[in-house]
């Protein structure tokens, strides 16, 4: 500890009043009143401009735990790298969200939840360490702090401001105001008194107790150039005072635990419980092994794409949620849950090292979700994601819903038979994209037995039932010596261009006799 500086003095290293004292902080955001047990959780994302998974897999995590407690879940935008700032990022964020339908709580009384529009709390807080001597103004400059690092680096130290190194940590008041009066604004940095060669003990409520070296670095509180915090110092007073109990966050962070941990030591406050996540993995096509999946090689890694694509979007949280709660898919179709809200994980249960994303484990959601659904919400998904994402073709097949409904709606009515091909919405449109005439591509490789479809023109009749329809197929064959299958393969050939549909009656049905009748003379040409 150092001597705590005087209020006026305070007040011009910070550049102006702080606005509450601690205990008016306290009472502004008292603690929640929720039932025992209530996880608050949050998001907290740095507006990137981009949504990776990973980040969509921590919402899941935090909302899910939320939701089962009967807590809160809160979106906290830490937009104090204003550097880094990116237009639309934010909104890239809340739309993402809302296309999965997460929601998180924003308590108005909490708030506000930009970082950025927080500055008089963590000058507030920021003041009250200065007073207590375990913070202080600091004017390294940039090229200061690359001396002292080549130095440490020359002479084998650990490089860093701390100790010996850190040259302002123990600045009388004058020569502050020395600084001070030549125009000079300070950084706020943590007047560390951790000691290396201690161990201190952190828990994370999945890994157990970890212990770890003392923090001896003065680490930047509050930066020079713009007054705003680091993530550390507004990680310390938004978690105590937006009253979150768990910290969901990338493993990245674990490293930074025993100064988090010194941090609320130091304010008196107990830490929340933390949790950190593993990355979300895939195996590199290259090499075959496990790595981080990234931005740039990786388009699932992006939310964005996945949306893009016409991924269910219940598919995709069903999926990560089943990378977080592995019980979940057994139950799921046993039919003891009927989606991840109505499922209770244990929080013991996330996996701690690489979890795989695999786009196959994906797909197999992804039929499921779409082989359950009803054919109104498939409809209304696709037409959704032929108007947001679609190409010409698409929004021209979303253009009649009827027709639509009615080609969608084949080989769903028996629960016992639901067809399973639809992956996603893009998929759904292209593997259903024969029944429009403009998307119809004929089979030129196909050899058609003339004889089958010059029989069958003759005697067809869409309003024949499906009995009579088969009799009608079973006489051409038997006629023609050949089997039953014949007849159909070359009539399925000729509507739909393929040799591998659905049920070929009902095909007809939507198809309606115009068109059926127009194909098969179109094969005879
Ligand atoms: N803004 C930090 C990040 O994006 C948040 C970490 C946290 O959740 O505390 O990594």
């Amino acid at each position: 500890m150092r001597n705590g500086l005087k209020p006026d003095l305070i007040e011009r290293v910070l550049g102006g009043k702080p606005k509450y004292t601690l205990s008016e902080l306290e009472e502004k955001f008292p603690p929640r009143d929720l039932p025992d047990g209530a996880f608050v959780t949050r998001f907290a994302p740095s507006p990137t401009g981009f949504m990776h998974i990973g980040g969509l897999y921590q919402v899941l995590i935090n909302s899910k735990l939320a939701q089962q407690s009967h807590g809160v879940f809160m979106l906290r935008i830490e937009d104090t790298d204003t550097k880094r700032e990116v237009k639309d990022a934010v909104r890239i964020i809340v739309d993402s969200l809302a296309q999965f339908g997460l929601q998180y709580n924003n308590d108005e009384k909490y708030g506000p939840y930009y970082q950025s529009q927080r500055r008089d709390i963590y000058h507030s807080v920021a003041a009250d360490l200065l007073a207590r001597g375990l913070a202080y103004p600091c004017f390294l400059t940039a090229a200061d702090m690359e001396e002292i690092r080549a130095k440490q680096s020359a002479a084998g130290f650990p490089t860093g401001i701390y100790g010996e190194f850190a040259r302002d940590r123990d600045l009388t008041d004058d020569e502050i105001i020395a600084h001070l009066d030549k125009g000079e604004i300070p950084s706020i940095r943590l007047y560390s008194t951790g000691n290396p060669n201690q161990r201190i003990f952190c828990k994370d409520a999945v890994r157990g107790s970890i212990s770890f070296p003392e923090n001896n670095e003065d680490l930047v509180l509050i930066k020079s150039n713009d007054g705003l915090p680091t993530y550390h110092f507004a990680h310390l007073c938004d978690d105590h005072f937006m009253r979150t109990t768990h910290v969901v966050r990338g493993a990245e962070w674990l490293s930074s635990l025993p100064l988090h941990y010194q941090l609320f030591r130091m304010m008196g406050w107990t830490p929340p419980q933390y949790i950190h996540t593993s990355t979300l993995d895939t195996i590199d096509a290259d090499t075959g092994k496990q790595r981080k999946l990234s931005k740039r090689h990786d388009p699932e890694a992006n939310v964005a794409n996945l949306l893009a694509s016409g991924w269910p979007v219940a598919a995709v949280l069903e999926y990560l949620f089943n990378i977080i709660a592995s019980g979940y898919e057994e139950a799921k179709l046993k039919g003891a849950v009927k989606n991840i809200w109505e499922y209770e994980f244990r929080p013991k249960k996330i996996p701690m090292s690489g979890a795989l994303f695999d786009m196959k484990k994906l797909e197999w959601w992804a039929k499921e979700n779409i082989a359950t659904m009803s054919v109104s919400d498939l409809v209304n998904n696709v037409v959704a994601w032929a108007q947001k994402y679609g190409e010409s073709m698409h929004i021209a097949q979303v253009k009649d819903v009827d027709y639509l409904t009615r080609v969608l709606s084949i080989e769903r009515d028996n629960p016992k038979r639901i067809r399973k091909d639809f992956i996603t919405w893009r998929q759904t449109l292209s593997e259903v994209a024969y029944f429009w005439d403009e998307f119809f591509t004929p089979n030129r490789d196909f050899e058609f037995n003339r004889d089958l479809l010059n029989e069958f023109l003759s005697t067809f009749n869409i309003n024949d039932d499906k009995d009579t329809w088969w009799n009608k197929i079973v006489a051409i064959a038997n006629t023609a010596g050949v089997k039953n299958g014949d007849v159909a393969m070359n009539l399925r050939v000729a509507i739909t261009g393929r040799t591998n549909t659905p049920d070929l009656y009902s095909i007809m049905q939507v198809m309606g006799e115009k068109r059926v009748l127009s194909r098969v003379q179109g094969a005879l040409k």
